[in-house]
């Protein structure tokens, strides 16, 4: 695969938001240049560029320290070219496979080995190391630079033989230092502050000083007095997992005050044993490892049982006795059965009604996802939506919706009878998709009920962040706006694809969690009560609509309720089993709904709830606690590297691409006139201003690639790939497909995938040849159908007037609930087939056209049709040239199923 140098990329954005993987790259580099070297097909300046270029950022990173990297450099300076190669490779190798964390001879060279006499009573990294997890601490402290070794020594000492896990330290001497090393290293588990380190870096770091700076991270400007604290924060910020230690020989009182001292999991005196610093550090640890339902259930499944329940799987007996299903039990393996129960009982607890692990466990997911509580659901993310919805609407509220949603809110407010307002997003016409709904849509549609004095029906607004495609809204901004008109509105933020987002500091501000926290603080801030009483001074005595609407508004701290729910589907972004889904809530009212919540769980929740699913939510809080902040950096540069990889390949690029953010966000929405990811010339500083100001952004692990280019349709190319391939993909569009990256990901997926990207090019290529000038006319023509040929996205019409109602006026919300029971009387239904000429007669005569159900095609995946909704030529000309198999809702042969008009009216509800 064709690799980018990486000089002058270092101010480009990969660079800083995808470390991890860049770093392995770099070893790689180093080892490439050093084995030409021993091959006199390079010489030792160059290796030296590598390793001085890769040395500036090892110290922080405990492997493979600094002895290792010494004797690399003496063997470089000797002009030792095949025994520097032979210790660059496998220190790449170590760090590509991660063999360090157990292996401990991955620590030694031949001259340490030689140097120092093996003393069996040292306890260093050689014993007892393998099978315990493995993490780094970072310790910031005062000369650190001089006293590394023997820091790193005083911490080895302290191991004991029981000890769970086992740690290194990484020293580093300063606040820039710190930030540093809590970005680019993900190993990093716990970070201990000694104080009195330094304000910066005695080494030269012009890169991270500008990286630190664009990201607001500026140690110049933290007062000294401050230092301790101000780091605590930021890596806080950075990384909120991670525990946090003062060694401090001064007062804890002085810092005790300071709400920044919560940050602090616990403040040691130094004069204290360091073995307690060292047992803080594993209990700690523990305290993330630790998952108690799982825990539980393994201990469950070792038990003798005898079972007299319902469930004649549990404990195998059934499956492995039989003559004719015990393959199932070889395939699956006794644990599963073992582990499999319908008892409450046991210490196994009930998801319905939590009192023991479960509730601990949810407790514990809350802390880690920032929520203030958590349900676990085990049904997807389609059921974490439909219990939001019963639990805080009520039949006649106005819910805003983005029309584009998942079904589960569309089918989850015909069950609570809420009405719907349905936003459109803005469309993609040329992609056949949609993006995201513009803030300004939410805010016109708030301050039009407003205006006709029905804003007391709104009670909630429900959108997708992030959506399919990856378009990721200004969480902070729409809820702080909407606030602003209307103080106690609810948000559920459906994040099914974005759960992972927590775990990126890039990210997160942007999800519901992270904006709900920042506006929290915001609220609890004297200074923001000043800001509103400044703007409603400056925006006068009832201001217009217009003027509000081209307003940045600002709530009324005094009076917001804060009330934020998220549910995300663990199971597509986290180690999660499939249906495996959180609901995530941040309402400061929630005490008042609580009940409502219980009974949304006993509505919707199976009363026979599976162990193993609640076990993977379990166990992916625990992945994501302890590395989901380099599992994530990673599943960010495996799809930087893929978009650079396709759009920069020679071959590749002729008949794919995958779009840039620029393609997928337009420019209305990119005020901080970010272009993309890869845009030469574009660096962190752009990416880091936009993330923070743009209306939307684009997740950089979604990717639309183009395909239509290349002569395929989306779902055609998506089988091709699936049949011939082995490589499956989720979406299509009429002419794109998308790609996704997750934590699981690995380079040699992103090599396969251009192996056969290229492939199939390659093949074009050769049939486009020997087609001659024929083959070359209708290959245009197929990609000119594909990318030109578009059908025009029909937008929501209106609901027809039975089912708009409000103080007898006509409303843009509709009652979808009555027109859904409306079709349960066949004698109130009609059917009209989609191509007779009655269709466009009553198009151009009437009676206007009532659907009776939802239609839903796949691809696009969103109803072109609801219940109650006027069927207009839009929808008709869409449904028309629509070219897909799959469309939920719609018999072919039946045609369009509508309510008659005369009916319309007859089940109402008054
Ligand atoms: C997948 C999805 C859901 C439903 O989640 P499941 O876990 O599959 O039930 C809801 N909303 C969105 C946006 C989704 O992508």
């Amino acid at each position: 695969m064709p690799k980018s140098k990486n000089e002058p990329q270092d101010r480009r954005v990969d660079h800083f938001f995808s470390f991890p993987g860049a770093r392995a790259d770099r070893w790689r580099a180093l080892h490439a240049a050093a084995r030409d070297w021993a091959r006199n097909r390079s010489d030792q300046a160059a290796v030296r560029g590598e390793f001085d270029e890769l040395g500036r950022y090892e110290e922080f990173f405990a492997y493979p320290g600094r002895k290792l990297l010494a004797t690399l450099r003496q063997r470089i300076d000797g002009g030792q070219a095949g025994a520097a190669a032979a210790l660059a490779r496998r220190i790449s190798e170590a760090i590509l496979t991660r063999s360090y964390k157990a292996d401990p001879d991955d620590w030694d060279s031949a001259e340490m080995a030689a140097e120092t006499q093996p003393d069996l009573n040292t306890p260093t990294m050689a014993r007892g190391q393998r099978n315990r997890p493995y993490f780094e601490m970072l310790l910031v402290a005062p000369g650190a630079a001089k006293r590394g070794d023997s820091l790193i020594e005083q911490i080895r000492r302290l191991r004991r033989p029981e000890d769970v896990f086992i740690y290194e330290t990484v020293p580093v001497g300063s606040f820039e230092e710190a930030i540093c090393a809590a970005i680019l290293n993900p190993t990093l588990a716990a970070v201990t502050l000694y104080e009195g380190f330094a304000h910066e870096s005695s080494a030269d770091v012009p890169v991270l000083r500008d990286f630190l700076a664009s990201a607001g991270f500026d140690a110049a400007s933290v007062a000294d007095d401050d230092l301790t604290l101000a780091l605590a924060d930021v890596i806080h910020r950075i990384r909120p997992e991670l525990d946090i230690y003062l060694l401090s020989d001064r007062h804890v009182e002085r810092i005790a005050g300071d709400p920044r001292a919560a940050k602090i999991r616990r403040v040691l005196y130094s004069v204290e044993e360091l073995l307690e610093l060292h047992l803080c550090v594993l209990e700690g640890v523990s305290d993330r490892f630790r998952t108690p339902f799982f825990d539980n259930l393994k201990k469950y499944a070792m038990r003798p049982i005898s079972t007299f329940h319902a469930l004649p799987i549990a404990r195998g007996k059934s499956v492995f006795k039989s003559d004719w299903i015990r393959d199932m039990g070889e395939f699956y393996g006794l644990n599963i059965f073992l582990a499999e129960s319908s008892a409450t009982t046991g210490g196994l607890d009930s998801l319905l009604e939590p009192t023991g692990n479960i509730k601990e466990a949810q407790e514990m997911a809350a802390r880690a996802f920032g929520a203030d509580h958590v349900f676990f659901v085990t049904n997807g993310t389609s059921t974490s939506n439909k219990m939001v919805h019963q639990a805080l609407v009520a039949p006649g509220d106005i819910v805003l919706l983005d029309r584009n949603c998942h079904k589960s809110h569309h089918y989850g407010l015909v069950l609570a009878g809420g009405q719907p307002l349905y936003i459109d997003a803005f469309p993609m016409t040329e992609y056949s998709m949609y993006g995201a709904v513009p803030l300004s849509s939410i805010k016109k549609a708030l301050l039009d009920l407003k205006a006709e004095g029905r804003l007391d029906r709104a009670k909630m607004v429900d959108l997708t962040n992030c959506t399919f495609d990856g378009h990721i809204y200004n969480t902070r901004r729409v809820m702080e706006e909407c606030l602003a008109i209307k103080p106690d509105l609810v948000f559920l933020w459906d994040e099914a694809w974005f759960g992972f987002a927590r775990w990126s500091p890039f990210l997160r501000p942007r999800t519901a969690m992270g904006a709900a926290e920042a506006i929290e603080k915001w609220i609890a801030d004297p200074a923001s009560v000043e800001a509103y009483e400044a703007q409603q001074k400056q925006l006068g005595k009832n201001p217009s609509a217009a003027k509000l609407m081209e307003t940045r508004l600002v709530p009324d701290p005094r009076k917001v309720r804060l009330r934020v729910y998220q549910t995300n589907s663990t199971h597509k972004s986290m180690s999660a089993l499939r249906q495996g889904s959180m609901l995530l809530v941040k309402d400061i009212d929630f005490g008042e709904v609580e009940a409502q919540f219980h009974e949304a769980v006993f509505t919707h929740a199976s009363t026979s709830p599976n162990q193993q699913l609640i076990a993977s939510l379990d166990v992916a809080r625990r992945q994501m606690e302890l590395e989901g902040y380099g599992l994530v950096a990673n599943a960010i540069e495996i799809a930087l590297d893929i978009r650079k990889e396709i759009n920069g390949h020679p071959v590749i690029s002729k008949y794919f691409r995958v779009l840039g953010a620029d393609e997928m966000v337009p420019a209305e929405y990119r005020h901080a006139g970010f272009v993309d990811f890869l845009t030469p010339g574009v660096d962190w500083e752009d990416q880091v201003r936009s993330m923070h100001e743009d209306e939307f952004c684009l997740d950089p692990t979604r990717m639309t690639l183009v395909c239509g280019t290349a002569g395929f349709d989306g779902t055609q190319f998506k089988k091709m790939l699936a049949d011939d391939y082995d490589i499956q993909l989720n979406k299509t569009s009429r002419n794109s497909v998308l790609l996704q990256s997750n934590i699981n990901n690995t380079r040699s997926d992103v090599a396969n995938l251009i192996r056969v990207l290229l492939e199939i090019c390659n093949g074009i290529e050769k049939d486009l040849a020997r087609g001659g000038e024929n083959g070359r006319a209708t290959f245009a023509a197929r990609v000119k159908s594909l990318m030109e040929d578009v059908p025009d996205l029909p937008n929501f019409s209106h609901f027809h007037d039975a089912f708009r109602w409000d103080a007898g006026k006509k409303t843009v919300e509709g009652d979808m609930r009555s027109a859904f029971y409306s079709a349960y009387y066949a004698e109130g239904c009609e059917y009209l087939p989609l191509d007779s000429p009655e269709v466009d007669q009553r198009l151009k005569k009437g009676p206007e056209m009532i659907s009776a159900n939802f239609v839903i095609p796949y691809p696009p995946g969103f109803p072109i049709m609801v219940p109650g909704q006027v069927v207009t030529k839009e929808t008709i000309d869409f449904m028309r040239k629509l070219d897909v198999k799959e469309i939920h809702g719609f018999e072919r042969d039946k045609g369009l199923k509508l309510i008659r008009p005369d009916h319309a009216k007859d089940h109402v509800r008054k």
